[in-house]
């Protein structure tokens, strides 16, 4: 540590995020770990270069180590897809020959140019029955339930091929200049999948006991380690609770990490699911650092470095979970996304300046299991780093942008940092907008940061911020700015239906706001990501578990302390629903809930399952009165006898300010919902407005 860097204020708050953790042969500058997510760049014809862009950004944003996207030992470890012909459409990376390693050379090269005391590790990741090509391989034929293909069983010398190529993986990562590999041995990949019964059926030496289920992983963590030699880093990535019902046993893992240890690993990652359990580990809902615990007892086991993630977003969490032991090291792959100067924000004890992760899952997640290139819903820049600049301007404007939610907030941030003279003005009397309903949502309350994040960057930047003032056309045109940017977001929908003016009809945002009672029968109209958020909210009882870990056990039926297996074998998921008759509904014939988010859909769909919402597709709308509301169902009239009809029925766009604007010939854009109210999200604003304001 340099003297200039031993005064900066933050290095003291967080001690022990920021002390070096000596590793053998090297040492590692603090205990931040960028983790493994694939981007999608891997595959692009210019993704060496755009991820040598993006790795290396978060090098120089002081990060301790870099694990890189999963890449494959060999073709049958990955995604290979073609067309019926035969023909390549798609293969997903793998790392196999010289000329794959020249291509990661080009990034190892960046990231260490850009910091070279960041050590950048490559995740080597083998799908096994969840690889997607025309030989997926496994210990047994079982079909994963979220797979593609059955694999097919391999004898002793497939099994000895795939010890063999994850062994040259580790050398040809050694050769492309890597300082280590990451060896995925969790998730349902394909080490992982000898070490459980329900995937390993085999009665061979790779099967049966479990002294033989452990004898592949241990084997490749071996191999690896005899032809890389002493002089580089192998993390192996363990399920240390998988969340499978008949999952591996608490026994299991804590012998699996010792044995990890004899073969030469040099620190354990602790990883908490199968993709295909039914527990989520690191969606919105779920409390901070919730599975730290469980990596604490792992690291009892071990005298190597172990590491910890899953939901740690700030640098003060990091630093209580190392502070209390659970950890040497601690994982952050999503919040490094969402910024990539994070360590460095917490070193200068800026932490109020870190754009934090809210764990939507929007844009990172849903966009690699999508087959899009990953992103960030609150950093568009992410993985983009190439296309998507904020460069200075040298013809700084006075821009005026009015409204202050998601495209507002963006746009005028991003403009500000660009050199332009912004005044935001909103007419309510707190920024955030939108942003302000979702963070009432219980498990949404993430979206506090987002705000606390952009009141920071308004006074840093120097916006001029006129809360509580409706700007109008002649008020802006008079006011001599260069541009205007309209950002007044949207209005509820009215569905023209009779009765909609009755007084059991209600909008989601008087009930988010608790605005209007909502009685004990109600019916949703509308059953979107806001018709979701209201179920979820008025269905609930009692604290959020995203707030509170006891909850969050309950409810999802985990048991953190006793460990059964998978953490999870024989335990029910305690339900806490509100007192309340709840029907969600909508007018299209396809399931309810199908438009939500790809990685996190079913956990908002099994929720209100559980707590008895009762969700209604193919419905007409036809009267709202005394009786309640009015439909067909199935072609058939009913009457739901509800007390409170709550109208979630999409958003139309506020457009007038533009026009009148336009109209006096003032430079004046649309961002945001006002710009396309349909189908928008923050994602989608904020990649809009950032965009623009990147131009101007
Ligand atoms: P939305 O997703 O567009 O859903 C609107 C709902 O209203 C649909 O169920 C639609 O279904 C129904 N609808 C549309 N026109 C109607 C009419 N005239 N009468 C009755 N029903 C009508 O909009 P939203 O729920 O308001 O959400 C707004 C945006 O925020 C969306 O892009 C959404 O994805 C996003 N959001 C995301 C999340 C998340 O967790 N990812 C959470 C909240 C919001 P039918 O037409 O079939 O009836
Ligand atoms: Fe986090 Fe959402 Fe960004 Fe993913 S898209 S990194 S979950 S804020």
């Amino acid at each position: 540590m340099s003297a200039a860097e031993k005064i900066l204020p933050g290095l003291e708050k967080y001690a022990r995020l920021f002390e070096p953790l000596k590793l053998g042969h090297t040492t590692i500058k603090n205990r931040s770990i960028m983790g493994s997510m694939h981007t999608g760049l891997e595959e692009l014809p210019d993704g060496f270069d755009r991820m040598a862009a993006y790795y290396a950004e978060r090098a120089a944003g002081g990060v301790g180590m870099i694990i890189t996207g999963g890449i494959a030992p060999n073709e049958e470890g990955g995604m290979v897809m073609r067309d019926k012909d035969g023909n390549r459409l798609f293969a997903a990376s793998k790392l196999s020959n010289d000329e794959e390693a020249a291509g990661h050379s080009t990034v190892t090269k960046a990231v260490h140019d850009a910091a070279p005391d960041c050590k950048f590790v490559m995740q080597i990741l083998h799908m096994g029955p969840l690889a997607y090509n025309d030989a997926p391989v496994a210990p047994s034929p079982v079909k994963s339930r979220i797979g593609a293909f059955a694999p097919t069983e391999m004898d002793e010398a497939g099994i000895e091929k795939q010890i063999a190529d994850h062994a040259e993986c580790a050398r040809l990562a050694k050769q492309a200049g890597y300082d280590g590999v990451e060896i995925i041995g969790s998730a349902g990949y394909l080490l992982s999948t000898f070490l459980v019964e329900k995937t390993n059926q085999r009665t061979d030496q790779w099967g049966g006991s479990y002294e033989n289920r452990m004898r592949f992983p241990l084997e490749v963590a071996k191999r690896c380690r005899e032809t890389v030699g002493d002089d580089f880093i192998i993390i192996f990535r363990i399920a240390a609770m998988d969340m499978l019902q008949g999952g591996m046993s608490w026994d299991e893992v804590a012998e699996l990490s010792r044995e990890l240890e004899k073969v030469g690993v040099s620190i354990i990652s602790t990883h908490f699911t199968w993709h295909e359990s039914a527990v989520p580990t690191i969606a919105t809902m779920v409390p901070r650092a919730a599975f730290t615990s469980v990596t604490a007892r792992v690291r009892k086991e071990v005298s190597i470095p172990v590491i910890t993630s899953n939901r740690i977003n700030m640098p003060h969490v990091a630093e209580e979970v190392l502070e209390r032991g659970d950890a040497d090291l601690v994982s952050m792959a999503r919040p490094m996304l969402a910024d990539s100067q994070f360590m460095n924000k917490a070193a200068e004890d800026r932490a109020d300046e870190i754009n934090t992760c809210i764990a939507c899952n929007q844009a990172c997640l849903d966009h690699t299991f999508g087959g899009k290139t990953t992103s960030c819903l609150v950093n568009p820049r992410a993985c983009h780093e190439t296309l998507l600049k904020y460069e200075p301007t040298d013809n700084p404007k006075a821009i005026a942008v009015i409204g202050a939610g998601p495209a507002g907030l963006a746009y005028a941030t991003t403009a500000a940092e660009r050199g332009h003279k912004v005044t935001l003005i909103d007419a309510a009397d707190e920024i955030g907008g939108q942003f302000n309903l979702a963070k009432l949502v219980p498990g949404k309350e993430e979206f506090y940061e987002t705000v606390r994040y952009y009141n920071k960057m308004i006074e840093k930047l120097g916006i001029e911020l006129r809360l509580n003032t409706r700007a109008d056309a002649d008020m802006l045109s008079e006011a001599g700015f260069d541009h205007v940017v309209v950002a007044t977001g949207i209005t509820p929908r009215v569905p023209d239906i009779e009765g909609i003016a009755h007084e059991k009809a209600v909008s989601y945002v008087d009930v988010l706001k608790g605005k209007k009672p909502v009685g004990k029968r109600v019916a949703i109209m509308g059953a979107g990501g806001i018709g979701f958020d209201v179920a979820d909210t008025i269905s609930h009882d009692g604290p959020s578990g995203a707030m509170d870990i006891d909850v969050f056990a309950k409810e999802w039926g985990v048991d953190f302390k006793n460990h059964p297996r998978g953490g999870v074998t024989g335990i029910e998921p305690e339900v806490a629903s509100a007192d309340r008759e709840i029907f969600l509904m909508q007018r299209k014939d396809t399931n309810v809930g199908k438009g939500l988010g790809k990685t996190t859909g079913w956990t908002h769909r099994l929720t209100l399952q559980r707590r008895g919402v009762k969700m209604l597709n193919g419905i007409e709308y036809r009267k709202i009165d005394d009786a309640g509301l009015h439909i067909t169902a199935n072609g058939k009239p009913d009457i739901l006898e509800v007390d409170t009809v709550i109208i979630c029925a999409g958003q139309e766009p506020l457009r007038e300010l533009h026009d009148a604007l336009d109209a006096k010939g003032v430079s004046v854009e649309l961002v945001g919902g006002a710009y396309e109210a349909a189908e928008l999200d923050a994602k989608a604003a904020i990649k809009q407005a950032s965009e623009l304001a990147s131009q101007i």
